[in-house]
């Protein structure tokens, strides 16, 4: 399948990426095009323009000094290999050995993924645990935005056709804290049926200080699965406490069905995974 025509620029700088955006409303952003091109070959998507960032080296840091920043165009892959963002934040590398393949892991990046805002993606869950936010630059200079406000809904996200997000922020984990992500994995694309990312934090006096629950696959966005969340927090972190926050997982989202999983399974599955991945997080306490 071919998509339609397209102009294509290769833009050197951030600026001149937002210019050539700004003059043409109908213009995408390529980045790994691990999404846009399967979406252009079947013609869901047809730009006018691929503005594509892949040249832009700036968009490829990865900093752990204080909190962590990753540039946008930051592939899984480079992600994966990081050594010392591992020690940060290991539930990064977890995440991208359980997602796609070696060939969506070297193309693939972490802008990408979270400016596409797929339902079945994984690390929108994940950035949306670690509390994460985004730089975005427009013509009209730039902004962050917590990644809870990003993801609005199906493939939308807050940003403006002419924003590039530019790079990611993760605050540094504080204390004593445990990070899991584990996904029930579709058998046939490897996409998140369900998906779901645990950071729990303790407080000084050996509670719960803070708990974010990032559920994907399950509802058209990622979300926090907060009625749990509200349920660990304040108290001590037992396996009864981890069971009756994770049978509350679901609660509150609005869960869809397809023909591969109905919305009843997915959400049994929201629980199981929810009790899986604390319970992972919590054995690193
Ligand atoms: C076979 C296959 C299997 C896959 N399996 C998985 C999986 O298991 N889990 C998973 O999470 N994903 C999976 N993916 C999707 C993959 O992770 C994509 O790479 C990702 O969703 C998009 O990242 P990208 O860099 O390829 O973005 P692109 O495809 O280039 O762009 C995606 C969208 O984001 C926009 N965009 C990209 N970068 C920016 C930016 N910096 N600022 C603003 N907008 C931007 C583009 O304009 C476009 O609309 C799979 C893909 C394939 C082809």
């Amino acid at each position: 399948m071919f998509p339609s025509q397209f102009a294509y620029h290769r833009p050197a700088s951030v600026d001149e990426a937002v210019k050539l955006l700004q003059q043409d409303p109908d213009a995408k952003i390529l980045a790994g095009g691990h999404s846009l091109l399967p979406a252009m070959k079947l013609r869901l998507a047809a730009p006018s323009a691929l503005v594509d960032l892949n040249r832009i080296d700036s968009l490829r840091q990865i900093a752990v000094n204080g909190n962590v920043r990753i540039g946008a165009m930051t592939t899984y892959e480079q992600i994966y290999e990081a050594d010392d963002l591992k020690q940060v934040l290991p539930i990064l590398k977890e995440t991208i050995y359980q997602l796609g393949d070696r060939q969506v892991q070297a193309r693939g990046t972490l802008g990408g993924s979270l400016a596409h805002s797929d339902p079945g993606a994984d690390l929108t869950a994940v950035v949306l645990a670690l509390d994460g936010s985004v730089t975005a630059v427009g013509p009209n200079g730039q902004r962050t935005i917590p990644v809870s406000e990003l993801f609005v809904d199906l493939l939308t996200t807050s940003l403006a056709p002419d924003e590039v997000i530019t790079e990611v922020q993760i605050p540094r984990p504080q204390g004593k804290t445990g990070m899991a992500y584990l996904k029930h994995r579709h058998p046939a694309s490897g996409y998140a049926v369900v998906g779901v990312a645990a950071v729990i934090t303790l407080g000084d006096d050996g509670n719960v200080g803070a708990a974010r629950i990032g559920v994907t696959g399950a509802t058209s966005k990622a979300e926090r699965a907060s009625v749990a969340e509200e349920a660990l927090v304040g108290k001590p972190l037992t396996a009864d406490s981890i069971a009756s926050a994770a049978a509350l997982a679901a609660d509150g989202l609005d869960i869809n069905g397809d023909h591969y999983a109905s919305a009843d399974y997915r959400r049994h599955l929201v629980t199981v995974y929810a009790k899986r991945a604390l319970e992972q997080a919590a054995g690193q306490l």
